[in-house]
């Protein structure tokens, strides 16, 4: 049922009161108090994402971003002495044989 708050403050207690009026669908939304037109209420204040998304989503992404992090930094790097070390091997294949 849709809901509705009388806006005439100061001259109909029902706005003063902030009283939330239900109004059956297809009704007019007259206030019963003083007969002016009422203003639809949507939500009643309710927050624009409800919590217990949040606290889902939070630690969900934290969790997400630990274990991006623990992969990025675990894997090998491609540059570096390796890299360097193949590359000269490239060039003098007689590397790849000689000790260390
Ligand atoms: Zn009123």
């Amino acid at each position: 049922m849709p809901r509705y708050q009388c806006i005439q403050f100061g001259q109909c207690v029902k706005a003063d009161a902030s009283e939330v009026i239900e109004i059956p669908a297809g009704a007019e939304s007259k206030c019963p108090q003083c007969g002016q037109k009422l203003e639809e209420v949507n939500g009643g204040g309710k927050f624009p994402v409800p919590p217990k998304i949040v606290l889902i989503a939070v630690p969900a992404v934290l969790v997400l971003g630990g274990v991006i992090w623990f992969f990025l930094s675990g894997e090998p790097k491609p540059s570096g002495p390796q890299a360097v070390e193949s590359a000269l091997t490239d060039v003098w294949p007689w590397l790849k044989t000689s000790p260390k």
